[in-house]
């Protein structure tokens, strides 16, 4: 069920510090309680509490990433988007070397690798680092980018596509990993946007009829910040970084097992025209480069 909006925590928001927020919606994880909050100052969107490294090694146990460790089943989820990001980078980067942080079973690095960048991939999902050094022929650490072996600005780019919204503190991660960029470095940073067209339909939809799961575009607590565009700028400001290119995209829905929801979620489906998606497309794609 959608809970009241007024509930507000005692957290404070972690980019801005005010201590001034309401309580968008709640989800349960782990037998616990996590809220997403708003911060009313900076309009950060984070989760509360702030999820422990512990708690976040815990939500990626089990089968997660289990449908991309099969023949084809990473291409068939990402090949098209991972073309995107490949085409994004080489317009600011021709070649150089390149780490993809949390880079699944490794496919953008082999895509990489293949035109000639010095590429390598980090991914903490022991099965999944495995299975991508044997099937794409890739070299992927699976250990925290701070244990691997990066010393400062020996790097051209970073990668974090769908990855920084699920680290505990994205704007100082960020900054962190903006160390191991060489001066005017690129990073390469997507997400998807809270407040997107789709997503405020089915914020609303999940108020309307009380179905707190029906708002599917909320990750609450696994993305520890949800973003907008100007809390995503301001996030990369904080870092040390400027925007050098922004452009939105669609992505395909998820499958969905209620008809009543495939129904009513359809309207959405005219975002998926190319038009549409530029203008008003969920997923967020900066190229961001060191400053
Ligand atoms: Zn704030």
């Amino acid at each position: 069920m959608v809970t009241a909006t007024a509930n507000v925590t005692s957290e404070k928001c972690p980019m801005c510090g005010s201590a001034s927020n309401r309580t968008v919606c709640e989800r349960a994880r782990l037998g616990r309680q996590w809220a997403l909050t708003e911060c009313r100052a900076c309009r950060l969107h984070f989760t509360a509490p702030i999820p422990t490294q512990d708690d976040l090694v815990a939500f990626y146990q089990g089968d997660y990433h289990s449908d991309l460790r099969i023949e084809a089943g990473t291409e068939k989820a990402f090949d098209a988007k991972y073309q995107r990001y490949a085409d994004a980078l080489g317009r600011h980067l021709p070649l150089g070397r390149v780490v993809d942080v949390g880079c699944s079973t490794g496919l953008l690095v082999r895509k990489l690798c293949d035109r000639g960048y010095d590429a390598e991939g980090i991914e903490l999902n022991a099965d999944s680092a495995a299975w991508g050094r044997d099937n794409y022929d890739v070299i992927i650490h699976s250990k925290p980018l701070e244990a691997c072996p990066y010393g400062p600005e020996s790097l051209d780019a970073i990668l974090f596509t769908d990855v920084l919204e699920h680290t505990q503190h994205p704007r100082d991660y960020l900054r962190e990993a903006g160390r191991r960029l060489v001066p005017g470095g690129i990073a390469l940073v997507t997400f998807p946007d809270i407040w997107s067209i789709e997503s405020r339909y089915h914020y609303l939809l999940s108020k309307l009829l009380r179905r707190d799961w029906m708002w599917g575009n909320c990750h609450v607590p696994l993305h520890v910040w949800e973003f907008t565009r100007v809390t995503a700028e301001a996030c990369f400001t904080g870092a040390g970084f400027e925007v050098v290119e922004f452009r939105r995209t669609q992505p395909a829905p998820e499958p969905v097992d209620s008809l009543a929801l495939k129904v009513l979620s359809a309207p959405t489906n005219l975002l998926s025209w190319p038009l549409l998606s530029s203008w008003f497309g969920t997923q967020m794609e900066f190229v961001i480069r060191k400053v």
